[in-house]
């Protein structure tokens, strides 16, 4: 059995900027500013990273930006239902992700999961408003840790206490949208399937070396035999 561990921004789900809008009014009430956040690139940093760096960007220290963590993901997850509730039904899962997940559920060589860099409760509101609440049985979350590369051996411990049984990072898949993701696999070992539904090119993608590039997951029958290593 195999670890499948899925990104979500980019990857399962667009979420239309909701999570963006979110920590630009959570920031504002708990820093007073955002620092460079138009410009700044979110894309695959795990939102405490995100906070930290754009701080960093207008030169506030490292302890009063850890500081006002606690209360800004109080606050940013309070708008994200907003945010989310706003966008009604325009959060939706990327073209092909249902139907492969259907696949991998039935499967019982895979084991899917998550590694994202949000919020654990960031993740579980994204997941939701776009209908994939509880497809995934475990996860590690920008809640777990800062750095994206620590948290592929997080989710591999939550999964062996609900399978119940070891997992070989050899065999795991990371999936995702940014070069961060493939190199969070690399970093642990793991191999690297990247889709171009983010902000990424599959040309960019394919640079940094992942094991297969995909525009999407729609090709359910060549993704799952990627999955599998056939
Ligand atoms: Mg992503």
């Amino acid at each position: 059995m195999r670890l499948v561990l899925f990104d979500i921004d980019g990857t399962l789900v667009n979420s239309m900027g909701a999570g963006k809008a979110a920590l630009e009014y959570a920031m504002v009430s708990v820093y007073g500013e955002t620092g460079p956040i138009a410009s700044f690139d979110f894309h695959g940093r795990t939102d405490p990273a995100i906070v930290r760096g754009l701080l960093r960007a207008v030169e506030w220290p490292d302890d009063e930006i850890e500081a006002g963590f606690e209360s800004t993901w109080e606050a940013y997850l309070a708008a994200l239902d907003r945010e989310l509730v706003e966008r009604g039904g325009q959060v939706r899962p990327i073209s092909g992700v249902n139907e492969l997940l259907g696949v991998l559920e039935g499967d019982e060589r895979f084991a899917p999961g998550l590694v994202t860099g949000n919020m654990e409760g960031g993740a579980r509101r994204k997941l939701g408003a776009a209908g994939l609440a509880g497809r995934f049985g475990y996860g590690a979350y920008g809640s777990d840790s800062e750095r994206r590369g620590d948290l592929p051996p997080i989710a591999r411990e939550r999964a062996q206490r609900r399978y119940d049984r070891s997992f070989d990072m050899g065999m795991a898949v990371v999936v995702g949208d940014t070069p961060e993701d493939i190199r969070c696999a690399r970093a642990n070992g793991a191999r690297a399937l990247a889709v171009s539904t983010g902000r990424h090119s599959v040309e960019e993608l394919r640079e940094h070396g992942p094991d297969a590039v995909f525009e999407d997951l729609s090709d359910t029958f060549r993704v799952v035999r990627m999955l599998a290593d056939e």
